[in-house]
């Protein structure tokens, strides 16, 4: 029999449990038995095979190919140290790969979820993986479902199937035990499926299955997907299979016309095929996974968790962000600081035993879902938690809890942001007292008594002047619970107003000044009063005069043409319903900005979704908003998007850099070998300098340069149009001059030292890989001078480049490297010489960040 047949009972006896739900014990011991409550991963590729990958690349087999056949036929040590250049080139590769996918790993194991059960009476927040068969597992509105359970008892329950059965209306689901056999999940009305997502109600249910033994499990091997590959790395690949075709023509014509001028076929060859290696930048692709991989895990440890890696570079061209008020700007930690009461004498007149607290009181004590914890502190919602400390503080605990037990509750209609009221329902005698508190238009437009209404928004207007929340209590007695919901909301008498502060959070104002220098607008999206809203947003300077504040009523009545002429200037929405927010998203889009959005709850999904930066909040947010989000804030707070925003600058920057010097060492590669005939002189290079070179440049000083600084000005400037060419902003030219320019100073070495019969061939490939080292070092930054920047402020690069220096003259001193290089030990004079046309690049470079800042100042 299914579960779904089988009665509640029936399944508490089959996994030893109850309404209590397991013990600690039976769960530690289940735990045992049945393992971790998690998807397996689809079986990784193992190491070796991530290895032998890096062979695969055409060009690299070729070039053995063309080395083996050349040692048969010719010089046999050559073949061997191109053997072990290549070998060096995929240990890079793997290494650089490797990273990547350890901490991508290491991503994913941030984002597990925290899941309420039962065990022995008492309600836990344990983590998901620990879940076991037979624990009672509470679920709410916004959660995951953690694993396969049977529900016991429902409420209003609606989950959202699609992952599982791609129906993407969410369901009703109710306790009720199903007859008919063979049902299809989907069909399945009181079974909740792991990993589909609760968009309504609350439930209580038995876990039934966990980790691969849930429905899902059954079909993981389906879902595993592949990290997409981010705008940034699929314009690479476009790109570098251009430039591959541009520098195999390259190589074509130099091998035809090598064999033209009578050459032999397989040192022309390999001549070219290395050159060829050399030049395709294929180390690009994996240095911008590591670049963005490790962007997010140190992003994970600002408290940014990033959960789909195009967000990291994205980040950098943010042009709005979109926040939430509560728990963003301001602390998440409410007090009351006005009450006002308004009498109602007579209230319990018709009662037999009248209560002993006025209706203003119950409504506080009762309408809310504070609970009290472990350690006796009541635990809840921000506002609720203010309104019964503040309950407790003017009465008492005793008569708080004397409250609860006397009128408990017999109906509730749950707080939610676009209804914002909450009414709870309680026997009273042979009637029932019903109580509502809520937002003041909400409370307003449920009065009985126009007096009511105008003193409530009189008074809320005051309050919400000074930039406090506004919440109205109201309620009434009826002798028959009404049948429909507006019925049960309609006709009540107002109780009182009280008003609450939420003290903005220190950083933020500092942060939204950050934003407005680095071109970035901050606009405020909350659900609460436009007054509260304004003062808050004035108080942390989103506001400013001339600004426009919009509820979400004005924005409801405005044609897509109006809303789109204002909605640069609207700076504040306030009283906006979570799915508006979709509506402001697309609106910036259309006007071409690069919006990033916040939210927590489930109905922001869409508008996560839909936005080029999704954030949701880490603490109060639910596990939808989380599914739906580019990106987590651990800390909930706004300060930390801008960090982000700051961190994805750096990092777009840092590749930017490491592309630019990758691609002129290349590009100096190419024009001193294609020159080189053109000028009368002998062929500069043997294919291992260029395969030397290449294993160089490629390897350890391009990866210390994804790790250098952020520059000073990186929140001075304009956000970067995401559109915008990677060779736009001087880079192109740069490729192009300094490549021109390196290879103008080798083949002038080349030149002078035949015509003072110098070692030049020796001094040529010193000349080419120290430029390489020079060049490294001014890349570091676009606009600063080294010695402003620092010479040792990116340590792993200066010692690579160190590393690097000292294996380059070991390569010309050695003996032993002297033979297999070809090298010969150079004297001091030509060692000078080398040394001193290898820093021209690098002061050429200098000075051209000079000219820069000459022109721009103009
Ligand atoms: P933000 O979007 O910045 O988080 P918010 O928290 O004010 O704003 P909501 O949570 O949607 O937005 O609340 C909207 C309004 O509903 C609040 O201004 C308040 O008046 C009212 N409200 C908030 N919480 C409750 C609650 N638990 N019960 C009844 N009314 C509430």
């Amino acid at each position: 029999m299914s579960f779904y047949q089988s009665s509640p009972e029936t399944i508490f006896k089959e996994f030893q449990t109850g309404k209590t739900g397991l013990t600690e014990d039976l769960a530690e011991k289940k735990l045992q038995e049945y393992g971790p409550n998690q998807l397996q991963e689809k079986k990784k590729k193992p190491t070796w095979l991530l290895f032998l990958g890096q062979f695969k690349d055409f060009m690299i087999l070729i070039l053995a190919a063309a080395a083996i056949i050349s040692g048969i036929v010719g010089d046999l040590t050559d073949t061997i140290i191109i053997l072990v250049i290549i070998l060096l080139n995929a240990v890079l590769g793997f290494v650089q790969e490797y990273r990547a996918e350890k901490a991508m790993e290491s991503l994913k194991k941030l984002t597990e979820t925290q899941s309420k059960v039962i065990r022995s009476g008492k309600t836990l927040s344990i983590s998901s993986l620990e879940i076991v068969p037979g624990d009672l597992v509470i679920l709410e509105a916004g959660n995951m479902v953690p694993a396969d359970l049977r529900l016991i008892d429902t409420f209003s329950l609606k989950i959202d199937e699609s992952s599982l059965t791609g129906e993407s209306v969410a369901i009703d689901k109710s306790p009720e035990v199903l007859e008919s056999p063979s049902l299809s999940p989907g069909d399945q009305l009181n079974m909740a499926f792991k990993g589909t997502l609760v968009t309504n109600g609350r439930a209580t249910g038995i876990a039934v299955a966990t980790g691969m033994d849930t429905q899902i499990g059954k079909i993981a091997d389906l879902l595993q997907e592949e990290t997409p590959k981010t705008p940034l790395q699929q314009r690479m690949q476009r790109f570098g299979k251009v430039i591959s075709y541009l520098i195999l023509g390259i190589c074509a014509v130099l091998f035809i016309t090598g064999i033209l001028r009578g050459e032999e076929i397989f040192p022309v060859l390999l001549l070219s095929v290395s050159l060829a290696v050399a030049a395709i930048p294929e180390a690009l692709p994996a240095l911008i996974t590591i670049s963005l991989s490790l962007g997010a895990a140190r992003l994970a440890k600002k408290h940014a968790l990033i959960r789909k890696l195009p967000a990291v570079e994205s980040l950098g061209s943010v042009t709005f962000i979109c926040t939430d008020k509560t728990g963003t700007l301001t602390q998440n930690k409410m007090s009351v600081v006005t009450s006002q009461k308004f009498e109602k004498e007579g209230f319990w007149k018709n009662i037999a035993e009248a209560p002993a607290f006025s209706p203003f009181e119950l409504c506080l004590a009762l309408n809310h879902d504070i609970h009290f914890g472990e350690e006796g502190n009541p635990e809840g919602e921000s506002t609720e938690l203010a309104l019964v400390e503040f309950f407790i503080k003017e009465k008492s605990k005793e008569s708080f809890q004397k409250i609860q037990e006397q009128f408990p509750r017999e109906e509730e209609i749950p707080f939610d942001s676009s209804r914002k009221r909450m009414t709870t329902i309680h026997p009273l005698g042979e009637k029932f007292l019903i109580l509502c508190k809520g937002a003041s238009e909400a409370i307003s437009e449920i009065l009985e008594k126009k007096d009511d209404a105008q003193s409530l928004e009189k008074a809320s207007k005051d309050f919400a002047q000074k930039g406090q929340r506004v919440l109205a209590f109201a309620g009434k007695i009826v002798s028959k619970l009404p049948e429909s919901l507006s019925d049960l909301e309609s006709k009540l008498e107002l109780f009182g107003i009280i008003g609450l502060i939420d003290p903005a959070r220190d950083e933020v104002k500092d942060s939204i000044q950050e934003c407005q220098t680095a071109g970035i607008k901050v606009v405020m999206i909350t659900g609460d009063h436009p007054e509260t809203a304004k003062a808050i947003a004035e108080q942390v300077g989103i506001w400013k005069p001339g600004d426009v504040v919009l509820t979400g009523k004005e924005l409801t009545a405005l044609s897509d043409l109006d809303f789109s002429n204002q909605v640069e200037k609207v700076t504040v929405y306030a009283r906006v319903a979570p799915e508006q927010k979709l509506h402001i998203v697309k609106a910036l889009q259309q006007k071409g900005h690069f919006v990033s959005m916040t939210g927590d709850g489930v109905n922001d999904a869409p508008s996560l979704k839909a936005s080029n930066i999704g954030v949701a909040m880490g603490i109060s947010g639910t596990d939808v908003s989380k599914e739906a989000a580019h990106m987590i804030l651990l800390d909930d707070n706004f300060s930390t998007i801008v960090n982000a925003v700051k961190e994805g600058r750096r990092i777009f920057d840092n590749i930017v850099k490491f592309i630019k010097y990758i691609m002129t060492c290349n590009g100096a590669e190419i024009w001193t070998i294609t020159l080189a005939p053109f000028l009368g002189l002998p062929i500069p290079l043997l294919p291992i300098h260029i395969l030397w070179i290449n294993l160089v440049t490629d390897g350890l000083p391009a990866l210390a340069l994804a790790g250098e600084r952020s520059e000073k000005d990186i929140m001075k400037r304009p956000p970067r149009p995401p559109k915008q060419s990677l060779f736009s902003d001087g880079v192109g030219y740069h490729i192009l001059w300094v490549g021109v320019l390196m290879a103008g100073v080798t083949l002038f070495t080349q030149f002078w030292a035949i015509r003072q019969g110098w070692h030049w061939q020796t001094m040529v490939f010193t000349v080419l890989s120290m430029s390489q080292l020079g060049h490294v070092m001014a890349v570091r930054s676009n606009r600063t001078l080294l010695f402003r920047q620092g010479f040792f402020s990116n340590k792993p690069l200066l010692l690579s480049v160190i590393f690097t220096f000292i294996l380059q003259l070991s390569v010309v001193y050695l003996p032993f490297f002297n033979e297999i290089f070809h090298t010969q030990a150079l004297n001091l004079k030509e060692l000078g010489f080398a040394l001193g046309m290898a820093l021209v690049v690098f002061h050429a470079v200098e000075l051209e960040k000079i000219v820069r800042k000459l022109v721009s100042h103009k």
